[in-house]
């Protein structure tokens, strides 16, 4: 596909959309936008998508999580600072969303935070219903993994981990907000496919890099130089 046919916003040299530096009300030119810009390529996006931030409910909510990007900073007389962690931040946006009852959604890997993080918002008020993945146990021959695909081995017992379920226990306890912890990649895909619940995510699972996938790309120069290879 011919590359300036599809958004591709991560390459863009201007990002004119940000319009820094101009005063309220001034509303940026598009000229200066690479042709791979979706506001050229989709204009008719941003209007459906202006019509949808006009329902009530919808417009409050985006309203709250400006409110709360804003209370992130500090503006001191060295410049703007940052000041919240994300654990104060999902618990400062929880409140202003009136929510009371919370759902934590982890891996059994990071039982250890899940009860920290528990015990955090427990201490700030909320109701924490909590659901790990391998809730169910269900061995993991259940889907169709070999023996030898286990990470136990071959003998052992694995439960599988069980997203669906794990949605489905979080959408019946009637929770005002989900937060995802550490669930292994395409475990969180099919926990967000099925979830009906409002979700934020506190972390992502990364095993090598406690947690934070991030890491590799800030040594990427040195250490994990080999992610910036080509594929031929
Ligand atoms: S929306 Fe357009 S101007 Fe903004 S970053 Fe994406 S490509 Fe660039």
């Amino acid at each position: 596909m011919a590359k300036n046919t599809y958004p591709r916003c991560a390459q863009c040299p201007t990002r004119v959309c940000e319009n820094r530096g101009g005063k309220a009300g001034d509303v940026p030119s598009l000229e200066k936008a690479p042709a791979f810009c979706p506001m050229k390529l989709m204009p008719e996006a941003y209007a459906a998508a202006l019509t949808e931030y006009d329902k009530p409910k919808v417009k409050e909510f985006a309203r709250l999580a400006s409110v709360q990007e804003f209370q992130c900073y500090e503006r001191g007389p060295d410049g703007l600072r940052t000041k919240l962690p994300r654990i104060e931040e999902t618990i400062q946006f929880a409140r202003k969303c009136g929510y009371k009852r919370l759902g934590l959604a982890h891996c059994a890997g990071l039982v250890y935070e899940a009860g920290l993080v528990a015990e955090i918002l427990e201490n700030n008020g909320f109701e924490v219903v909590s659901v790990q993945c391998k809730t169910g146990a269900v061995p993991k021959e259940r889907i169709g993994v070999k023996a030898e695909e286990k990470i136990a081995g071959p003998e052992m017992w694995e439960t599988m981990c069980n997203p669906i379920v794990q949605a489905m226990i979080i959408n019946k306890s009637k929770v005002d907000m989900v937060i995802m912890l550490g669930l292994c990649i395409g475990h969180d895909t099919l926990f967000i496919k099925y979830c009906e619940v409002p979700l934020t995510v506190l972390a992502v699972k990364d095993r090598v890099l406690g947690h934070n996938p991030l890491a590799a790309l800030y040594a990427g120069e040195t250490y994990y130089k080999r992610l910036r290879g080509k594929i031929e």
